[in-house]
């Protein structure tokens, strides 16, 4: 028996269509199952309100409003199952996606060797420029260092320093919304 078996079991209960074993497990069910529950106790009160008016017939679209209760019912329960569904789906196809770019990527370098040597004699040429900057930065520091005007160097690189922690209060005080990287905002 699913949920659904036992929601058109409702149904029959509110028109006493049931044997009594039925409505012994309907019940059973009931006690077990808070969603069912709580549509039960819906329909029960819809149903309380139909027959303290007997003479008035149903109103317009009701029966298409239950319909679609049972179907919103029905979404709920497949909901979850169907979200994780589309997930797993969506993940499968991008993995693919990126797979076979990812091939089809090797596939053209593999044709084109020419592109790849440029590639490769670009990142040569670019490792050796950035390691020549960090040679050049380096004898800079050292030359500093050793130079007579260290304590002037080390002077200035203070006073930068508290600038820029004044320079960065000075911008928090006046947003004192801004709670976080001050320093950012030291960036034009
Ligand atoms: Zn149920």
């Amino acid at each position: 028996m699913t949920h659904a078996d036992y929601t058109m079991w409702m149904s029959l209960a509110l028109d006493d269509m049931l044997t009594p074993e039925e409505r012994r497990t309907l019940e059973q069910h009931l006690s077990r199952c808070p969603s069912c529950r709580a549509l039960w106790e819906e329909w029960r009160q819809i149903d309380l309100k139909m027959r303290a008016i007997p003479m008035q017939a149903a109103p317009p679209g009701f029966a298409a409003q239950v319909e679609a209760r049972l179907r919103a019912h029905e979404l709920r329960r497949r909901g979850i199952a169907g979200g994780l569904l589309a997930l797993i789906g969506s993940t499968i196809i991008w993995s693919a996606l990126l797979i076979a770019s990812g091939l089809a990527g090797v596939w053209w370098l593999a044709h084109h060797p020419q592109v790849l040597i440029q590639c490769a004699r670009f990142l040569i040429t670019a490792i050796t420029a950035v390691s020549m900057l960090i040679r050049a930065a380096a004898l800079l520091w050292e030359g500093l260092m050793a130079s007579p005007l260290q304590p002037l160097f080390l002077a200035y690189v203070s006073f930068l320093l508290v600038l820029a922690i004044l320079w960065a209060y000075v911008i928090r005080w006046h947003r004192p919304g801004a709670n976080s990287g001050a320093g950012r905002r030291l960036v034009p």
